[in-house]
């Protein structure tokens, strides 16, 4: 352990700790036997950055750039997956001079090293990254560096029980690396086509024999503890999927099972659920800066009601989940109703609908229990309406969804559900109008000369968008262009003038005329034309979830 204790010294030197504490780090070392820089970081003397950029110079070697999430294209395959992970160590790329880079977290052993470079038969360089960022990039790359496809060498396989096991661990693995949300497993005519939904857009990823049907959704049907035998009526199951029959790395995901009888047998959805407490903070939703800060004003109201609206699919229940994880505090009551609960939250009551009890009901007995906050997961019938607004008025603050196309609408929607306008004029504080919309490649995206097609069908001239960012499609975005999705959105907050429109029971064009000309209110397609100037997306998408 010399060497740490000369990177403790190295520390001291650079005037980063002084004596005191590198003795009481030394003091820890001889407990926990972790390195120096390791117990620094945990007692938050540094951050990992910083101990990177240290351990750099202490060692005399790169940083591998920070952005650079990227590895050179079959480079994994020159170290194996089990030695580069028992190293410590991750292939990222060879230099001009054909010099393997191994990126590393700290300090190697020379004689792994040297096996490394014997084996590979080339030079090895190392380039410095921090302990989180290299688990992640082994994380990913080596679970999507594996190689998942599906080779039928013969009839004999279909009949094997192993192969259906390793056919779906393959399948459901390839599922997770693509970041996809849902599997669709259809029986056709004569195949099984499977089907993968990433960033909302469902594809095409395996067609396969239709002998395999039966197998392969009883293996489903067991791993969720469903009744096999039963294949007359639908069923819903959950289970925790990890690729146990490969030899790949990998951490669990949840997943939800539904089968549904159709005409050439059962078809499944397999929904790939986040992991339970998943973080999402509202200021990484895409929202801009002034939106937030007004739709953060309107979650921090004692009483009222705040409304999330848009179609099926268009991030809502995300954006519900990142303000109750804001909300959420020892001393907040908070109360779910939804149908079902999509994420599990920490401090929060959540309550799922089922056949026996509806969002009315539950929201009565819910009201018994004296919460301070209450999501309704959607306010669907005037029954549920009523009660929401009931709550709204007597103290408690209620986040619920409407399916609207834009905020303004809302109003009208409330009434047409059979709500008093002196009642949505005094509980309604905001609604928040949003679309998912796919984010450009950022391995891939590049700036050109907007089209005049595109400029005509977003209304703008050249002189406020000259340029787009497009990908045009790379390994890491699987060649669509586009990876992961971002919102656009549009708020009406409910002040005293917007009260007085919604007593008056003012007309959606109404609102929205007053609100644009008094209050600057943009719309979607407006945040959606800010998105693309910023690179984020592009005109095509804009258009396709704007479209009315
Ligand atoms: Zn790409």
């Amino acid at each position: 352990m010399a060497k740490f204790e000369k990177f403790g010294e190295f520390l001291l030197k650079k005037k980063v700790i002084n004596r005191k504490t590198l003795s009481g780090l030394l003091a820890s070392q001889r407990l926990v036997k972790e390195k120096i820089g390791t117990i620094a970081v945990k007692e938050g003397l540094l951050t990992e950055d910083e101990l990177a950029d240290w351990l750099a110079e202490f060692m005399g070697i790169p940083l591998f750039d920070k952005k650079f999430e990227t590895i050179e294209k079959g480079i994994l395959k020159t170290v194996p997956r089990k030695m580069a992970l028992k190293s410590g160590v991750l292939p990222v790329g060879t230099d001009k001079g054909g010099v393997l880079l191994l990126a590393c977290a700290g300090p190697v052993q020379m004689s792994i090293l040297q096996n490394i470079s014997r084996m590979v038969k080339k030079q090895i360089k190392l380039v410095l990254t921090t302990p989180t960022r290299l688990k992640k990039m082994q994380n990913l790359f080596y679970s999507m560096g594996y190689d998942t496809s599906i080779t039928l060498a013969k009839n004999s396989d279909i009949d094997n029980a192993g192969f259906v096991i390793e056919l779906i661990d393959k399948l459901l693995l390839r599922a997770v690396n693509m970041k996809a949300s849902d599997v669709h497993v259809e029986p056709g005519l004569d195949d099984l086509v499977v089907r993968f939904r990433i960033d909302g857009m469902l594809a095409k990823a395996e067609t396969l024999p239709y002998d395999l049907a039966n197998k392969f959704i009883s293996r489903l049907k067991v791993l969720a503890g469903l009744d096999i035998a039963e294949k007359r009526r639908p069923q819903d199951g959950a289970f925790y999927f990890k690729p146990e029959s490969l030899d790949v790395d990998v951490e669990g995901v949840n997943v939800r099972l539904s089968v549904l009888p159709v005409v050439h047998g059962e078809k499944a959805v397999i929904r790939i659920l986040p992991p339970h407490d998943e973080i999402i903070h509202l200021d990484s939703l895409g929202m801009e800066a002034a939106l937030l800060e007004s739709f953060k004003k309107s979650l921090t109201s004692s009483h009222g009601i705040v409304l999330v609206t848009g179609p099926t699919g268009s991030g809502k229940s995300t954006t519900l989940y990142g303000s109750l994880q804001m909300l959420r505090n020892e001393t907040t009551n908070i109360t779910t109703i939804e149908d079902p609960v999509e994420l599990k939250i920490r401090s929060v009551n959540q309550t799922q609908i089922n056949s026996q009890i509806d969002f009315a009901s539950a929201l009565r007995s819910i009201l018994r229990q004296d919460p301070d906050i209450i999501m309704v997961g959607e306010i669907r019938d005037s029954d549920a309406l009523r009660v929401s607004l009931q709550a709204a008025i007597t103290g408690h603050l209620v986040l619920s969804t409407l399916h609207t196309n834009d905020a303004p609408s809302a109003v009208s929607r409330l009434f047409d559900m059979g709500a008093e306008p002196f009642l949505v004029a005094s509980s309604l504080r905001a609604v928040l109008a949003q679309r998912l919309v796919r984010v450009v490649c950022p391995y891939c995206g590049q700036w050109s000369e907007t089209s005049d097609s595109e400029l005509s069908m977003l209304r703008v001239e050249r002189v406020q968008l000259p340029q787009v960012k497009r990908g045009k499609g790379c390994d890491l975005c699987n060649g669509k262009g586009y990876k992961g999705r971002s919102g656009i959105y549009e708020i009406l907050m409910v002040d005293d003038a917007v009260q007085r429109l919604i007593m008056k029971k003012a007309t959606s064009e109404q609102i929205h005329d007053f609100a644009v000309k008094e209050r600057g209110f943009k719309n979607l397609r407006k945040d959606g034309i800010l998105k693309i100037k910023e690179g984020t997306t592009t005109p095509e998408e804009i258009e396709r979830v704007t479209m009315e």
